[in-house]
């Protein structure tokens, strides 16, 4: 018989468990704070649960962990990336980012950047992790196992989330807010739903399910252009999902939740920093009021990207002050991110596995999966 792991399991999932095993229900109450809230590593530290359901427990269930094979830390401004191995092999990265100096409440905020997917399908041209092709979706299990071991080593309380890490979390839906509903639940993690963002490249539909479902997480796009083609051009998925169609499917959660949405930009020099982008910016506040995050764009020239890639460069620092100040002089509120972490290549959107060679080969070898038909086990190991 093949043991079911039990982490990634929601309390109602662990209730139907134990019960199938013939105990009581209130067992899945403690299974669940032993695996979430105090994060343990097997059965036997469970100590208020019995001997005997303990040893039943070890026979016929397991905790898969992730497995740390790596951390780095920023000398600079401590930003720690996680490399995970998982259990068949393939790798991932996460990455903990403590809040800006001299940000409102940053002592007390810590942020763990999440992935959803080994690789990513969407190929973005600015993106490093595009590079690496796609492997597989993640379960719930390796989504808040990344928080559970992140959490053992950070100094304070982990207060926030961002699916921002590697891949594309509304193709991989059903996981995704698995791992919200698990991670926000009091008795586990109890990180609020409010300090839970998810980062879209730009599904129209996912983003109206949401709002449909009244998910209570916050909800960010990578809009990056408002310029259709100009768009096509940075993200392939506009081809799918036009820049109006998301705006509709915004508008309308908007109109659903009250929830502003945030506008994740990076400033590409000449691109898309020009004064007819901000006209266009303009004119979406009419229509939704704007959170806009502009993202420093960071180099992944580590992948060794051509063409059109290869001619993307960071707006200057005056110019993308100039970019914000005239949108916030138009009543949108605009946040310039900081750089956290591009020492240890540990930013957005660098989150590439790298072959830790001798010799420096890097990372940009495409992994060789099927895009079209990724089958469990004909994956290539990342490293
Ligand atoms: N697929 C999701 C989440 C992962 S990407 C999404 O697209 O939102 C997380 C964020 O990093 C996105 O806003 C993405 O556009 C940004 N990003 C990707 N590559 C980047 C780079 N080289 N420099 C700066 N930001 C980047």
């Amino acid at each position: 018989m093949t043991r079911k792991n039990l982490k990634g399991l929601t309390l109602k999932e662990l209730r139907e468990f134990v019960e199938s095993l013939g105990e009581k229900k209130y067992r899945a109450g403690q299974l669940f704070s032993w695996i979430y809230a105090k994060g343990a590593n097997s059965f036997d530290e469970m100590t208020d649960i019995s001997k005997e359901f303990r040893s039943l427990l070890n026979h016929t269930a397991i905790l898969d962990s992730l497995e740390l094979v790596a951390k780095s830390v920023s000398p600079t401004d401590g930003t720690t990336k996680f490399l995970f191995k998982l259990h068949d092999g393939l790798r991932i990265e996460s990455v903990l980012i403590p809040a800006e100096e001299n940000s409102p409440g940053a002592e007390k905020r810590l942020t763990l950047c999440l992935s959803t997917q080994v690789g990513c399908p969407l190929d973005c041209s600015f993106c490093a992790t595009g590079t690496m092709g796609f492997s597989r979706n993640l379960t719930a299990g390796e989504i808040v196992d990344q928080v559970i071991q992140a959490q053992r080593h950070a100094h304070r309380r982990i207060t926030n989330l961002v699916y921002m890490g590697m891949g594309e979390p509304m193709l991989n839906y059903g996981e995704v807010m698995k791992s919200v509903e698990i991670i926000t639940d009091d008795r586990s993690l109890n990180i609020g739903a409010r300090h839970v963002t998810i980062s879209t490249a730009g599904y129209a539909d996912k983003i109206r399910q949401m709002a449909d479902e009244h998910q209570k997480v916050k909800l960010a796009l990578s809009l990056h252009s408002l310029h259709n083609e100009k768009r096509k051009q940075l993200m392939p998925i506009t081809k799918k999902h036009s820049v109006d169609d998301l705006v509709q499917a915004l508008e309308y959660y908007y109109r659903r939740t009250r929830r502003r949405p945030t506008f994740e930009y990076i400033l590409f020099d000449g691109f898309n920093d020009t004064d007819e982008d901000i006209h266009r910016f303009v004119k979406l506040s009419k229509r939704i009021p704007c959170k806009v995050n502009i993202i420093p764009f960071h180099s992944i020239d580590f992948t060794q990207p051509t063409g059109f890639a290869a001619a993307l460069k960071p707006t200057p620092l005056n110019r993308v002050e100039a970019f914000a100040s005239a949108l916030r002089k138009s009543n949108i509120t605009v946040m310039i991110r900081s750089s956290a972490g591009e020492d240890i290549e540990a930013a957005c959107g660098q989150l590439a596995v790298k072959e830790a060679q001798a010799g420096g080969r890097r990372a940009r070898q495409r992994v060789q999966v099927s895009r079209s038909s990724p089958k469990a086990g004909s994956t290539v190991p990342i490293m």
